[in-house]
């Protein structure tokens, strides 16, 4: 099936993008040493179409450790499962880098109408959230539409009660309305919690229409105590917009009982295929090992891990590459990065040249966005010669890379962003139902390809790798 599609793509539309792509190929031919990097990049894109070593990953991490989050003692079985792992697929230099954090675990969650129609509703706590009495508290529902209505109301409208807020994230192929809405989770509490709130109740940022809130951490304003937060699931978010609608003063007794357990371990996972030239820099790939604690961290982000990891080893089983190749499989993503942030202290002084993040679950690439200096267009072009085949057209923003890399980019590292489709991705993110059975393997392969493709293209470039802009 996969094959007669890519025939069906070559062969439909000889577009400008595809002239292009014809030029590209016949510059590479015409300098042999380019030529033959792209002849091994399409072979070793081709055979991962078979691949099995991510599906390995993947599927041993979330059953055998399952959810992973940040800090906890889950999260180290985590990095001893991946330093087991990666030794065995015979990756150089595998250790661990640890950091600490200060961690917080879930509690007990309700949340129920007590009137004017007394119900339960479906709750998660948000990370960093404050927490509530044993019993819970009982308060008095204000209701806002969007962000800005809760910024714009006056203290007293809010002061003492529990804020609702309400809001409409939609599934895009691209995933842009996570960004679009995502202040109302990371940002929201910290507003209420200013104007003197008891508590706040979000609906879900997510897509899926299922009783499973979506959890995921907030930042927490400076001087800001954070107050009890939770979100409701998207079904139980309609139906207390329904109940407010009938204008009858609306009371909830809302019970969260999270913990913060101070300063605690946690930990990146790194492995490396040795390059042959010390001098050409290091290219950089990975996605995180810590997970939400509601499900098995499946799609976020066992895949991403599992499918960098599955490339990194395809290349080196075809001989020693040019550039070494380091994977880092990051600890606690999803509490607000400090296991990226303890990565760029420690290592923002090595030739880091190239950077790239897999953390958008496992559904099949569209597009690749290229972020390199003017000098290194070439290359640009033949990877995306190399991916046209699996379905991947070029897009015309620049990389940015993801929570865990981005942060190279914006210091001037060259990077390419391998797109994934998040039409499906916002429906089970950070849910109990981000599990294995949502990973499509056929999907899963055509990441693995598109990854090799790139990987084996990057790593073996004859030429220098640029800055996109001087070292800071
Ligand atoms: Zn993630």
């Amino acid at each position: 099936m996969r094959r007669r599609r890519i025939v069906t793509r070559l062969g439909s539309g000889y577009g400008p993008g595809m002239k292009k792509l014809v030029l590209a190929a016949v510059v590479a031919l015409s300098f042999p040493a380019f030529a033959q990097t792209s002849n091994q990049a399409e072979r070793l894109r081709d055979s991962a179409l078979n691949d099995e070593i991510a599906w390995d990953i993947v599927e041993g991490l979330t059953t055998e450790v399952g959810p992973r989050p940040a800090g906890t003692e889950a999260e180290a079985r985590a990095r001893d499962w991946a330093l087991a792992r990666l030794k065995a697929l015979g990756f150089a230099n595998v250790h661990v880098e640890t950091y600490d954090m200060p961690v917080w675990v879930r509690g007990e969650e309700r949340a129920e109408i007590v009137a004017p129609f007394p119900q339960r509703l479906v709750v998660t706590a948000l990370g960093k959230s404050g927490a509530t009495p044993a019993g819970g508290l009982t308060a008095e529902v204000v209701g806002f539409d969007t962000l800005a209505e809760l910024e714009a109301a006056p203290d007293a409208a809010v002061k003492g009660r529990i804020v609702f807020v309400s809001h409409g994230m939609t599934a895009t192929q691209d995933g842009s309305q996570y960004s679009y809405y995502g202040p109302v989770r990371r940002t929201a509490p910290s507003i209420a919690a200013r104007k003197g709130a008891a508590a706040i109740v979000i609906r879900s940022l997510g897509t899926g229409y299922h009783r499973n809130p979506h959890a995921g951490t907030q930042t927490v304003a400076a001087g800001v105590t954070p107050i009890p937060a939770g979100a409701l699931s998207l079904p139980d978010s309609d139906q207390l917009q329904r109940i407010l609608k009938r204008g009858k003063k609306v009371t909830m007794r809302l019970t969260l009982t999270p913990r913060n357990l101070g300063l605690r371990q946690s930990g990146n996972v790194v492995a490396e295929v040795r390059g042959s030239d010390p001098q050409a820099g290091i290219v950089l790939v990975g996605g995180h090992l810590d997970s939400w604690d509601l499900g098995t961290g499946a799609i976020d982000d066992a895949a991403g891990v599992a499918i960098t990891a599955a490339a990194a080893k395809r290349v080196m089983a075809a001989g020693r590459p040019r550039r070494t190749i380091r994977i880092v499989w990051f600890g606690a993503e999803e509490v607000g990065g400090p296991g990226s942030d303890a990565y760029l202290a420690a290592h923002k002084g090595e030739k880091i040249v190239f950077v790239s993040e897999s953390d958008f679950g496992a559904d099949r690439i569209w597009q690749m966005k290229p972020g390199f200096a003017a000098a290194n267009s070439a290359l640009a072009g033949r990877i995306e010669a190399a991916l046209a085949p699996l379905g991947i057209g070029r897009g015309t923003d620049p990389a940015e890379a993801g929570a865990d890399l981005g942060d190279w980019v914006k210091a001037g590292v060259a990077a390419v962003d391998l797109q994934q489709d998040g039409t499906r991705y916002f429906d089970w993110h950070h849910t109990p139902d981000d599990t294995l059975d949502k990973i499509d393997p056929g999907q899963l392969r055509q990441n693995v390809a598109a990854w090799t493709a790139m990987l084996s293209l990057v790593a073996n470039a004859p030429e220098e790798i640029e800055r996109k802009t001087p070292a800071p």
